[in-house]
């Protein structure tokens, strides 16, 4: 075996169905006494109920979690925590709100409880994105890794049919890096490739049955380990160009995500045999790549970047953009291999 470095990282898991109950409990094992609760507006509802069911330790509801953690909605929720008496917080619902709950641990160090209601994953991670006047920035930093994540498959059941398959492709995506990332090692691939197991298999199965609870407890298992690879592993070019994406073209997350998993990985391959053997294993396809775009067409989620606003003049700029700073791939990165990568993408075609 080859000499490797494996980092785990502190996290306490409550897995299951109806695990929403056990909240008051954990609120009170972290030595809190009382909850503020965060949501998207989207959310709200959800935020009331946790509120109620919080009772007397409820600090009351913030429902105003929004896309890339923008730094007013922050101040106003922190100035609502401290007013409030919160002494934690309560995230439920997808990355933007446990990104808000993530902003205030790091202004406050408020410990945090998080109900994942989607498969982004942030929830596993010590990664904060936020925006100030427009402009993104992201750390790492412990201070904003979750001290306790609750994941309860009865909120996944309202997860609309696109943005389950989009979420999902977000986390196979932290998975399918993880396995050839520099920081790579045998724990890890052992999480990813069961985790793209159970969530690519699962993924078909809600496509047919949104309400079948077997499947969308498979779907957050897998999404969890997925998580896992995130916050614990590395990425390489798919997540670059990703960043590269949402950061000078404002394309949407999960959706980029979900049309350029199946390029980048194409582009890896040849350089990757090991993990393709792996991927094969856990999407039972010989052709990986392929596998992960249709199961995106078969839902009717995004397969181009055209589709996404994306001009064709701006590939020539993405490909500067991508290749201005250096960072590890396991295939050597060019002008050429980039541009037929966006290409391919940009309209949309099926790879091998
Ligand atoms: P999101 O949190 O923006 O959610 C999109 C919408 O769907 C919101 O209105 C939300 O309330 C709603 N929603 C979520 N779950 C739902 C459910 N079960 N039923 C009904 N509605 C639901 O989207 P996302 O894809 O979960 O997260 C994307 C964000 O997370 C991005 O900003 C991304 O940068 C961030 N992210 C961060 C990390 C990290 O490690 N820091 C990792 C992954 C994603």
């Amino acid at each position: 075996m080859q000499n490797f470095t494996y980092t785990g990282l502190p996290a306490r898991v409550l897995f299951g169905t109806g695990t929403t109950s056990l909240l008051p409990a954990e609120v009170e094992r972290l030595a809190c006494r009382k909850a503020l609760v965060l949501t998207t507006e989207a959310q709200a509802a959800l935020g009331r109920y946790l509120c109620d069911l919080l009772g007397p330790i409820s600090a009351g509801l913030f429902p105003g979690a929004a896309m890339h953690t923008p730094v007013e909605v922050t101040d106003a929720a922190v100035i609502q925590y401290r007013d409030s008496g919160a002494d934690c917080v309560v995230s439920i619902g997808g990355g933007s709100t446990i990104g808000l709950g993530k902003a205030i641990a790091l202004r406050t160090d408020a410990p945090q409880i998080v109900l994942p209601t989607s498969y982004a994953g942030s929830e596993m991670t010590p990664i904060i994105g936020q925006t100030d006047g427009g402009k993104k920035t992201t750390q790492t930093t412990l201070k904003v890794l979750p001290e306790t994540v609750i994941y309860d498959v009865t909120h996944t059941l309202t997860l609309p049919p696109l943005m389950t398959v989009t979420s999902g492709m977000n986390a196979l995506a932290h998975a399918v890096e993880a396995l050839y990332a520099e920081e790579a090692n045998p724990v890890l691939s052992l999480m990813a490739e069961d985790g793209i197991a159970k969530l690519t298999e699962a993924l078909e199965r809600v496509r047919d049955t949104p309400q079948d609870t077997g499947a969308r407890s498979d779907a957050l298992y897998g999404a969890w380990l997925c998580a896992v690879c995130l916050g614990s592993g590395g990425v390489a070019l798919h997540h670059k160009l990703c960043h590269v994406l949402g950061g000078s073209f404002d394309l949407p997350h999960a959706e980029t995500h979900t049309v350029m998993l199946p390029h980048a990985l194409a582009y890896n391959a040849p350089a990757v045999p090991d993990v393709m053997e792996a991927l094969r294993r856990a999407t039972g396809s010989q052709t990986p790549a392929a596998a992960f775009f249709d199961i995106s067409s078969a839902a009717g989620a995004p397969t181009a970047l055209r589709d996404l606003g994306m001009p064709e003049d701006g590939i020539e700029r993405a490909v500067e953009i991508a290749l201005d700073k250096p960072y590890y791939n396991p295939r050597d990165v060019d002008a050429e291999g980039l541009r037929s990568v966006f290409r391919a993408a940009w309209q949309g075609a099926r790879p091998d």
